[in-house]
């Protein structure tokens, strides 16, 4: 038994707690700027359409690694959690650790 399900099970957690924190906070920050812009105007259109186009990217990162968070715990659930799905090697747990929604080991990656 390679893999302690219940930590991983922790860390795949923790990741979503983040990504769902990082989502909600930027959620109230584009609000905020929106209510600047509508009563001092300190932002130029440029600038506001930049940041829009940044704080849109970021939010498809986020949607993506929570996609990664589910098929990892669909990888969990399978038995598959931990190992390469190009070789079967074995994922080393420091690898885990840094990265709970790896797929690949090193080599494969
Ligand atoms: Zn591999």
């Amino acid at each position: 038994m390679a893999v302690d399900i219940e930590l991983a099970r922790q860390r795949l957690e923790a990741c979503r707690r983040e990504i769902e924190a990082q989502s909600k906070q930027a959620e109230e920050s584009r609000r905020t700027v929106e209510l600047d812009q509508q009563s001092v105007g300190r932002l130029s259109r440029m600038d506001a359409i930049q940041a829009q186009a940044m704080a849109e990217a970021q939010e498809r990162k986020r949607q993506h690694e929570l996609v990664r968070i589910e098929m990892a715990f669909r990888r969990l659930e399978a038995g598959k959690y931990g190992y390469c799905a190009e070789c079967d090697a074995e994922i080393p747990d420091g690898r885990l650790a840094i990265d709970p929604m790896a797929e690949r080991c090193v080599h494969c990656a």
